[in-house]
Parts: C-alpha cells; sequence; structure tokens
C-alpha cells in the first residue's frame, strides 16, 4: 500500500519503519525528526498524503491533529483512510473524522497502548473508532504495526476506550504506591505486601505487572530507577484528557480528579518530569501525611 505517515517521533518512528519493513511504500513528514529506516521524507504533510491509500497521523495532541487534518484532507483522494494514532481528545477525534467525511475519505480514530518497546516490537494494542469498511481498509497495517485490535464503536469511542483505560490505571497506580508507602510506616515487609495483595483482592496490573516497589514482582520501570516506561507526564496528559470528556458529559471522577492533582503536582512542582509514572512510590515514603 501507498501510505503517508505524519509525526515519526518516540513511537511514529518505529510504527513507520516496520510498515516500511514488510513492503509498504511509505512517505513520512516530520518537521523536526529524522527518517526512520525505509521511509522516504517529504517536504510537508500535504506532499506526503498525495496519493497515499492511507494516510496515518502520530502527534502529540489534539489541536496539532485538527491542524495536521486540515492540511492534509483536501488533498486526500476520495475512499483513502486517515489513521489516526494519536492519543488526542474525543471531541477532536470526532472533528477530524467529519473533516475527512466531508471530502468522501474514512477515518478512524485508533490510539494505542503499549507504548515505545511495543511500538519497536509491532506488539501495540489498537482501540478502534469508526467504520467496519474503513477498519477493513486498515487492517492489514494494524497487523503489522500491533499484536491486538479492539473495534470499539463509532468514531471517538477507540480515544473513549483509551482514557478510560488509563483513568483506571492512573487511580489504581497512585493507590498502589500509597499503600506500599503506608506498609513501609506500619513496618511491613513490601514482598510480604506484595505476596498477600498480589493474590488478594488489591490485585491490580499496576502491582502484578508494573509493580512500583523495586525489587518485587516482575522486572518494571522501578527496578531501573524509575526511567520510563510510562512518563509521568504522559499520564497527566491522558487523566487530562479522561477529565476533559467527563466534565463534556457531565459524569462524575472524584478519583480520576485526584489522581490528576497528584500527578500534575509530581510533574510541575517536584521531580517527576521524565519519570516513570510509578516514581509516585518513592515520593510517597519521603513524605508525611498531607
Ligand atoms: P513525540 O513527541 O516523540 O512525537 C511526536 C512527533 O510529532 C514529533 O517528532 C514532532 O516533531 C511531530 N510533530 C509535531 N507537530 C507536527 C506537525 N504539525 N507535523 C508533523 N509532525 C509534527 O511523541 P510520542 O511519544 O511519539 O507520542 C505520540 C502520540 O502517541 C501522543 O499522542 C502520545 O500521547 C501517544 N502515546 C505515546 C506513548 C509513549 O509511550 N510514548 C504510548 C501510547 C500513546
Amino acid at each position: 500500500m501507498k501510505i503517508a505517515f505524519i509525526g515519526l517521533g518516540n513511537m511514529g518512528s518505529p510504527m513507520a519503519a516496520n510498515l516500511a519493513a514488510a513492503g509498504h511504500d511509505v512517505t513520512g513528514y516530520d518537521m523536526a525528526a529524522p527518517a526512520p529506516e525505509g521511509v522516504t521524507l517529504a517536504g510537508s504533510a500535504a506532499e506526503a498524503a498525495a496519493g497515499a491509500q492511507v494516510v496515518i497521523t502520530m502527534l502529540p495532541n489534539g489541536q496539532i491533529l485538527r491542524g495536521v487534518a486540515q492540511e492534509v484532507v483536501p488533498v486526500m483522494e476520495a475512499g483513502s483512510v486517515l489513521l489516526d494514532c494519536s492519543t488526542v481528545d474525543v471531541d477532536s477525534a470526532r472533528a477530524v473524522a467529519e473533516m475527512a467525511a466531508s471530502r468522501g475519505c474514512g477515518a478512524l480514530d485508533a490510539p494505542v497502548s503499549g507504548g515505545i518497546g511495543g511500538a519497536a516490537a509491532g506488539t501495540l494494542t489498537f482501540m478502534v473508532g469508526g467504520t467496519d469498511d474503513d477498519l477493513k481498509i486498515a487492517m492489514e497495517l494494524l497487523e503489522i504495526m500491533g499484536g491486538r485490535t479492539v473495534h470499539c464503536g463509532p468514531s471517538g469511542n477507540g480515544q473513549a476506550a483509551k482514557i478510560c483505560n488509563n483513568m483506571i490505571l492512573g487511580a489504581t497506580m497512585a493507590v498502589t504506591c500509597e499503600a506500599f508507602a503506608l506498609a513501609d510506616k506500619l513496618g511491613l515487609d513490601r514482598q510480604a505486601m506484595y505476596d498477600v495483595a498480589s493474590t488478594s483482592s488489591g490485585q491490580s496490573w499496576s502491582l502484578t505487572t508494573y509493580c512500583p516497589a523495586p525489587g518485587v514482582g516482575p522486572e518494571a520501570p522501578s527496578d531501573n530507577d524509575y526511567q520510563p516506561g510510562f512518563a509521568a507526564e504522559l499520564m497527566q496528559k491522558d487523566l487530562g484528557l479522561a477529565l476533559q470528556a467527563a466534565e463534556a458529559v457531565d459524569s462524575p471522577t472524584p478519583l480520576g480528579t485526584e489522581a490528576l492533582r497528584q500527578y500534575t503536582q509530581f510533574v510541575e512542582e517536584e521531580d517527576g518530569q521524565g519519570r516513570d509514572f510509578s516514581a509516585l512510590l518513592p515520593r510517597f515514603t519521603s513524605r508525611g501525611r498531607d
């Protein structure tokens, strides 16, 4: 397939390289990043998108996505598909889908989980919003870039799934860190706390797959001095998107709101920028009760 790939950063670069390695004709554009292996660089997003059957975007936020869509949709051919893999707000995903539809083009929002490691290994999970027909066109590419694709419903629903999942993740990680800090102060050994909670009702992915306590459970960023992994500022971004969506539909998010407050403080007022999101644990152990 002839593919355009806009946004060749930490995630986009290995994803585009995997498509090229699988034999697709990939033209990329990024105002800052170099060309991934096998990808030809264009001078603009519109130049990359001209004549492409699928235009993939992997960009920082919804505002940038809307700007890029305004550039590329006018040059896209009817029947081609705009496949956005960025994590953006639900409204931007739906607005971009409408923009594409007005030109007779398809659009899918397909945010990912799996991080940079998953992007390089081609094992990302895609959460997709859009029509069956558009998904059929993009499926071959999603199968190269990822290991699993879940069709979540119409446009915007991929983003909805992503932010709901990450709101659960942010809140469970924060409370798991808080529980380890409390265990320390109660004189409870971390391994004992893990052995109990990982096989009891306190069990979660944050505890058993990504344990915030170094040396406990399987290897995780906590064992590597909290190098990300999944950076605290990305969790802050995703919680912000979840709360923005919740406000728009008047849905209560008391725990999501508190998790965002904790991550914002950690990133903006403490040393959280660039650290893994599980580094809330050393932050809590060094504190008294707020
Ligand atoms: P990144 O900052 O490394 O890459 C974004 C790229 O977009 C940059 O290279 C930037 O130069 C480029 N860009 C910005 N504006 C542009 C424009 N107008 N035209 C062309 N290129 C432009 O970010 P990333 O880590 O690759 O993340 C990309 C998206 O994936 C984000 O929405 C992020 O939330 C999401 N995501 C990231 C991870 C992760 O672990 N990094 C995991 C899941 C989802």
